[in-house]
């Protein structure tokens, strides 16, 4: 094994969650189990294997490693990649991969998508992704994960199963689509990303950014410039319904050890347990 970027593991829910995230320095997560990952500002060799990416916005802490990885999966003969961006960033993303084409004299073989606040991607049969508005210095993306079940229509439960078979085979739909978000992940955000999107704040799993912590930053500065503290999460304490949710993003100019100090002593009992600090 390769070890050329440090990430942290966490499982939750049936699901693993492996990443890293510094503002300013590389973001980059992946869930294994749905074959998908959020962001490219490096790519740890074990990540290649992943095929799928989604990306919040275009600043280099969060797509530096994408021709990179395009690059790596060719040479190691694997299957071209599926890559979502935010639409505005598609013409220029081609581009730069064509430079980067001619300085590596390698062909970059990706299926580059454009995707807008509001779109839906077919994951597979049983998951769908949703995309959402963030609220950051440049147009950006947030993503849901649901999980999709066929569920039994209110009106046809209780009845006996050779009924519900018998009016399935004469084409009755006897089942509705039921969605449950799984994961959540904003990416960079002022506390709007959060606030526009209930399913954000209804996944199991939520993955966000709290770039700042120290109670004398001054958060309209931090607001403006697309990001959240700390006390937008305590302000917001009774909304959260995730069962995790992985805050991370922390600036570089905190110590791990006065993070943890920090956010702990402050973060109300219920949501002090379901916040894990990405550190
Ligand atoms: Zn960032
Ligand atoms: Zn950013």
């Amino acid at each position: 094994m390769v070890d050329n970027a440090p990430f942290l593991t966490c499982q939750h829910a049936g699901l693993t969650v492996e990443g890293y995230s510094r503002a300013a320095v590389q973001s980059y997560w992946r869930i294994p189990e749905l074959k998908i990952g959020f962001d490219l500002g490096a790519q740890p060799w074990d990540f290649m294997g992943t095929p799928t990416w989604l990306l919040s916005h275009t600043h280099l802490d969060h797509i530096a490693a994408l021709p990179v990885y395009v690059a790596r999966r060719r040479m190691m003969k694997m299957e071209p990649p599926t890559i979502y961006v935010p639409a505005y960033a598609v013409e220029d993303i081609r581009r730069l991969m064509l430079v980067l084409q001619r300085l590596d004299r390698g062909r970059m073989v990706c299926n580059l998508h454009g995707v807008e606040a509001g779109n839906e991607i077919e994951l597979s049969r049983e998951h769908v992704i949703t995309t959402f508005a963030t609220t950051h210095t440049i147009p950006s993306l947030g993503y849901v994960v649901w999980e999709r079940r066929r569920k039994l229509k209110e009106e046809f439960q209780g009845l006996p199963g050779d009924q519900i078979r018998d009016l399935r085979l004469s084409g009755v739909e006897v089942t509705r689509e039921m969605r449950i978000p799984l994961v959540a992940y904003t990416g960079d955000t002022s506390p709007g990303g959060l606030d526009n999107y209930p399913p954000a704040l209804q996944a199991k799993i939520l993955i966000t950014e709290m770039s700042f912590v120290r109670p004398n930053h001054r958060r309209e500065k931090i607001h403006k410039f697309g990001h959240m503290h700390l006390d937008d999460f305590i302000e917001r304490a009774d909304r959260f319904q995730n069962e995790l949710i992985i805050v991370a993003h922390f600036s570089t100019r905190y110590h791990p050890q006065e993070v943890r100090r920090i956010v702990e002593a402050r973060l109300p009992a219920g949501l002090r347990e379901r916040v894990r600090l990405w550190l």
